[in-house]
């Protein structure tokens, strides 16, 4: 199967309001730039080196997100191109977003990560830390991030029935903000589900799916 050809087949499967980002981290150029030809325009990384690297080599009127753990460290090395940022869970990070958003004249936006799988191991906020979150960015100047939705990843399993209950608890979340709208706060998007996944999160209302390896096949 060509690169192409899994992209088409996805979209099929896909409804039209739900936005597919290509997760293309590890995958070469020439990889991205066979979706590209196939229209593919928003595609997802995991590491800002690598990101910034595609970013410099490819056409410019592609969306670059940031779907990774982001280190504090290395924000302004995207803060001048990248359309999204999946994963901030601090507000730590997001300071030092909108210090360097600023620093390029730009309005970055965001989303938050909610912790809803059982795995200790993941990134994300609790409810609790969302509410003071929120709260803060409401509070504060951020005048150069727009926190514009929640992101979330389900536990590692084959359980359905698991992964189900934790996009749905994800989902009412995304419910209870989503008419929040601030100066710099407009809860509108739901980034949930992934290629073994995508069907089920797209079920329980996710409006965002990022798909890597159904699309350009498995990782090394
Ligand atoms: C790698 C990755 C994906 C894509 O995973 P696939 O299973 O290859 O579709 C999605 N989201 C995040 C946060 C990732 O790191």
């Amino acid at each position: 199967m060509t690169i192409a050809t899994n992209l088409n087949n996805i979209k099929k499967t896909i409804p039209q309001q739900v936005t597919l980002v290509a997760v293309s981290k590890t995958k070469p150029v020439s990889d991205l730039m066979e979706a590209y030809q196939a229209g593919q325009r928003i595609f997802g990384e995991n590491k800002i080196q690598e990101m910034t690297e595609k970013y410099e080599q490819m056409p410019k009127d592609i969306e670059w997100h940031m779907i990774g753990h982001v280190q504090t460290n290395k924000v302004k090395y995207m803060a001048p191109f990248v359309s999204l940022i999946h994963g901030v869970d601090s507000l730590k990070l997001l300071q030092e977003i909108n210090k360097q958003a600023a620093k390029n004249n730009r309005v970055i936006p965001c989303l938050l990560q909610m912790h809803i799988a059982e795995e200790e191991t993941k990134f994300g906020l609790d409810e609790k830390e969302l509410d003071e979150m929120l709260k803060q960015v409401q509070h504060d100047k951020y005048e150069n991030i727009k926190i514009v939705g929640l992101m979330g990843m389900a536990t590692f399993t084959e359980n359905q029935k698991q992964i189900r209950k934790e996009f749905q608890h994800l989902k009412s979340l995304f419910d209870t903000y989503k008419n929040v709208a601030t100066k710099n706060c407009n809860i509108k998007t739901l980034s949930m589900g992934m290629s073994g996944d995508y069907e089920l999160a797209i079920s329980c209302g996710s409006t965002m799916v990022r798909i890597g390896s159904s699309i350009f096949g498995n990782r090394n």
